[in-house]
């Protein structure tokens, strides 16, 4: 199955000149939704993955598909004050601005080996942060899976510059 064919673009959204690829074309698509989850997992069968970590929102939707199918827990990496308990947060840039993310302390620690996954990556900048929350928790981290590379922002690059192996099922 083509997965790129489901993929919706939208253009002018969340503002003018975007051309925002919607990945709910894709998930609302039942074989299309499970064969994205089976290509995320392919690599990561014997990889001794402990957890998968998924970023806020859209990387919850595969992310829980892909700790299911690996047989691993989930861990949300979400925006600041989402989450309940004790937090770690790493701050970073936007185009205007800064944001922050958080993940819960103690959700990973020293001996886990965590797989980072998220819809689309353009940047790079929030893949990255996510990368240095949670290393900073003493987990190795060597892998990150998305559903979508926008390959012009050179987010990609960036990501494998932090000696992450990355794995996308669509440019
Ligand atoms: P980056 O930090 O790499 O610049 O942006 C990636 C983040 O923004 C991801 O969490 C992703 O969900 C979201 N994002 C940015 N542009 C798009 C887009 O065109 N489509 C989707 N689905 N997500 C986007």
């Amino acid at each position: 199955m083509d997965l790129k064919t489901l993929i919706r673009t939208i253009p002018d959204y969340p503002k003018a000149g975007v051309q925002f690829r919607d990945i709910t074309s894709l998930i609302e698509h039942p074989e299309g939704f499970r064969e994205s989850i089976t290509q995320l997992a392919a690599p990561f069968r014997d990889k001794g993955i402990t957890h998968v970590a998924g970023i806020e929102a859209r990387g919850f939707i595969f992310g829980a598909g892909l700790a299911i199918e690996l047989g691993v827990g989930f861990v949300p990496i979400r925006k600041a004050g989402k989450l309940p308990g004790e937090t770690i947060g790493q701050n970073y840039a936007l185009e205007y601005g800064v944001d922050t993310i958080e993940m819960h302390a103690g959700a990973v620690k020293e001996g886990d080996k965590v797989l980072l996954v998220d819809d689309l990556v353009a940047t790079g900048g929030t893949a990255i942060a996510a990368i240095s929350l949670i290393r900073r928790s003493g987990a190795v981290l060597e892998d990150a899976a998305f559903v979508i590379d926008l390959p012009d922002l050179g987010g990609a690059d960036k990501i494998r510059a932090q000696n992450i192996n990355t794995h996308f099922l669509i440019e």
